[in-house]
């Protein structure tokens, strides 16, 4: 089997109130979470799964968010804690990498996407086809971040579940609800380790172990699911869930230019 390797890569810092993540703690207390991005390193090319919060966010947080977002969501990322910085901790540039997947359309995980011309983007279709319909000034239930999807880059829509390179180790599957087509990313490691990066589709181990959905989704039923659906990979098969934001599991994995352990 040929190496296939995984680089967690820091996508930025957002300070946010807890009750965005935790519809049931009161509102006032802010936090800050990680935003990951995951580099997926295989024989036939690099696969970066999230491009985290836009570089300009961390200077420039109202120009580059607007006043609404940067007020909701505090940019607490170092310089190097972008997309392209993170790459460079491993010899790499954006030129390097061959596809670029997105869970979905919010400004933290398309923020970097303008930097990768040269790749071809993985997107769910009906996150794409929801994304190019939604109205930036009245967006209903899915906000997504125009400034950061919306460049001519090379979009292939994917429907359902998608293996990148046709060998089963690198597969986007499927997990609609917190947006209309978010997707998380399924990679088996050498040693036989399957890892999933669910990114929003589970904010944290919390949630998941709670069964709580967040304040912000699109759709509670079929974010339920998709969260059903990743617990049974977790406690039936005994795959490993990287959570979307998640600080202490974050805190805890080794990153760039660490590769994560082959055994978890
Ligand atoms: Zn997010």
């Amino acid at each position: 089997m040929s190496g296939v390797r995984v680089y967690a890569l820091c996508g930025g810092y957002l300070e946010l109130d807890q009750s965005l993540f935790f519809p049931d703690r009161p509102p006032g207390p802010r936090y800050t979470v990680p935003v990951p991005c995951y580099l997926v390193a295989h024989s036939q090319g690099h696969v970066l799964f999230d491009t985290g919060v836009h570089r300009q966010a961390i200077a420039d947080p109202v120009g580059r968010l607007g006043e609404r977002r940067a007020a909701r969501f505090g940019v607490r990322s170092k310089p190097d804690e972008e997309v392209v910085s993170q790459l460079a901790l491993l010899g790499l540039t954006p030129a390097d990498v061959r596809y670029v997947a997105n869970s979905h359309f919010h400004f933290d995980h398309c923020g970097g996407n303008e930097f990768f011309p040269r790749a071809t983007f993985l997107v769910q279709r009906a996150e794409l086809e929801a994304a190019r319909a939604v109205d930036p000034e009245r967006p209903g239930r899915y906000a997504p971040s125009a400034p950061d999807f919306d460049h001519p880059l090379d979009y292939r829509p994917v429907e359902g579940e998608h293996d990148v390179f046709g060998d089963g180790r690198v597969v986007l599957l499927p997990t609609f609800g917190h947006t209309p087509g978010h997707q998380s990313l399924w990679v088996r490691l050498d040693s036989g380790a399957e890892c999933v990066f669910v990114a929003d589709a589970c904010y944290t181990r919390e949630h998941m172990d709670r069964s709580l959905l967040p304040g912000v989704l699109w759709d509670a039923d079929r974010m339920a699911r998709s969260l059903a659906r990743l617990r049974e990979l977790r406690d039936r098969r005994g795959v490993v869930l990287f959570y979307g934001h998640d600080s202490a599991q974050w805190e805890g994995m080794p990153r760039a230019p660490e590769p994560l352990p082959s055994r978890w």
